[in-house]
């Protein structure tokens, strides 16, 4: 055998470049003292009901598979969410899947629908996985890249720029992770018709739907002329605090959920019968809590927003999720440069906007998953830092 495993290491391993959050969790993970601005998950624990059940489904010994679509319980307990949040009809039967986590769920429908060399359009900045994904179910990501003047948010326009006949899908996803950047049921409108027009298929990933803030949610199925050409994303760990017990969903006509079953089938069987025994608790009876949640984040997003602003770094007030997306142009720093230097310096981690493609570059990610005492520390530092780099606040 030989030494250099480089040689038996696939070309599409090989181009695959590392996240560059992981860098910075990295980094950071090495030092004492660091406050972390840096990672995407909710800062509360799974609420107990929903712990207790996995628990109670394992005291009963209910360790067996799991039909490979999910339980029929949990998948009904889908469909009743699916069509009371959001207005959407999938028939627990054949078209829904309980993934592992949203992250399969998105590989799944890449996997189902490329050939090699069909595109995907990516609205960027976007969460690091979509490309990666797209690539290795061997078609070609693209971006379509938004812009802060615009609050980040994709018009029609910017769309059919980037279509040529080589575009199959296109990747949505509003809340949006990193910007925050939410759209609401007419702006989504005018973007079906574009979607209608070139005959696309999109994956609307509608993992932040439960973290919405101003205007209420519209899942792109339930736009008229969407629900045939949409692979819902959803999942668990966001919303209901669950992103350990790696529980997503997804939904779609049921033509495309047979192929992702399919696949699913061989891959993964099906996802830990105990923890779906929670997740139908979750959707049971846990919505004061997520309700308690997402006003717990608002009021931090307009904490963080507002402070920002003071201390002199541009931020849009983003309409979801649970990041802010603020300029850091005013310091004459890459995106790079400044997560680096304000590690190092006053051990606050936050993600550089290049990571979520080329746009992002220019800001940074700082998530406000985190207590306020936290967030007020952090602030504090930031502050220090960018004085120190002659950028005056607005206090
Ligand atoms: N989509 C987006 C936009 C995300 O931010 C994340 C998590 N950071 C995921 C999907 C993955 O979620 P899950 O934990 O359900 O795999």
């Amino acid at each position: 055998m030989k030494n250099d495993y480089a040689h038996y290491i696939s070309q599409t391993a090989k181009v695959l470049q590392p996240s560059g959050i992981r860098k910075f969790f990295d980094l950071a993970a090495g030092m004492k003292d660091v406050i972390s601005l840096g990672v995407g998950e909710p800062d509360f624990i799974t609420p107990w009901n929903i712990r207790e059940a996995a628990i109670l489904s394992m005291e009963q010994g209910f360790t067996s598979y799991t039909a490979n679509a999910g339980l029929l319980e949990l998948r009904e307990e889908i469909s009743i969410y699916l069509r009371t949040r959001f207005s959407v009809e999938y028939d627990a039967k054949n078209q829904i899947i309980v993934t592992v986590g949203a992250s399969q769920a998105i590989d799944l429908a890449f996997r189902a629908i490329l050939n090699q060399g069909d595109e995907v359009l990516i609205v960027e900045p976007a969460f690091v996985s979509y490309a990666p994904l797209v690539s290795l179910a061997g078609g070609k990501p693209i971006a379509v890249s938004t812009s802060a003047e615009n609050g980040f948010k994709v018009t029609p326009e910017q769309i059919e720029q980037a279509i040529t006949e080589k575009t199959k899908a296109i990747l949505l996803c509003f809340p949006n992770n990193p910007t925050g950047t939410s759209l609401n049921e007419t702006e989504l409108i005018e973007i079906a018709k574009m979607i209608n027009k070139h005959d696309l298929l999109v994956v609307s990933d509608e993992i932040y739907a439960e973290l919405t803030y101003d205007e209420t949610f519209t899942s792109f199925a339930s736009i008229d002329g969407m629900y045939e050409r949409t692979i819902l994303i959803n999942g668990f760990s966001k919303g209901f605090a669950m992103t350990g017990w790696r529980l997503g969903m997804l939904a779609a006509p049921k033509e495309l959920v047979e192929v992702m079953l399919k696949i699913f089938q061989y891959t993964t069987m099906c996802a830990p019968t105990m923890l779906q025994y929670g997740a139908i608790e979750a959707l049971r009876n846990t919505f004061h809590e997520v309700e308690s949640m997402q006003k717990s984040y608002r009021r931090r997003r307009n904490y963080v927003v507002q402070t920002l602003n003071n201390i002199g770094l541009d931020c849009h007030t983003p309409g979801g999720a649970f990041y802010v997306f603020p300029s850091i142009r005013a310091t004459r720093l890459t995106s790079e440069q400044f997560a680096e230097e304000l590690l190092m310096k006053e051990k606050v981690a936050v993600v550089p906007g290049n990571v979520f493609g080329e746009s992002g570059e220019g800001y940074i990610r700082c998530s406000y998953a985190s207590s306020m005492p936290q967030l007020q520390e952090a602030l504090k530092r930031m502050q220090r830092f960018i004085e120190a780099k002659g950028v005056s606040s607005n206090n």
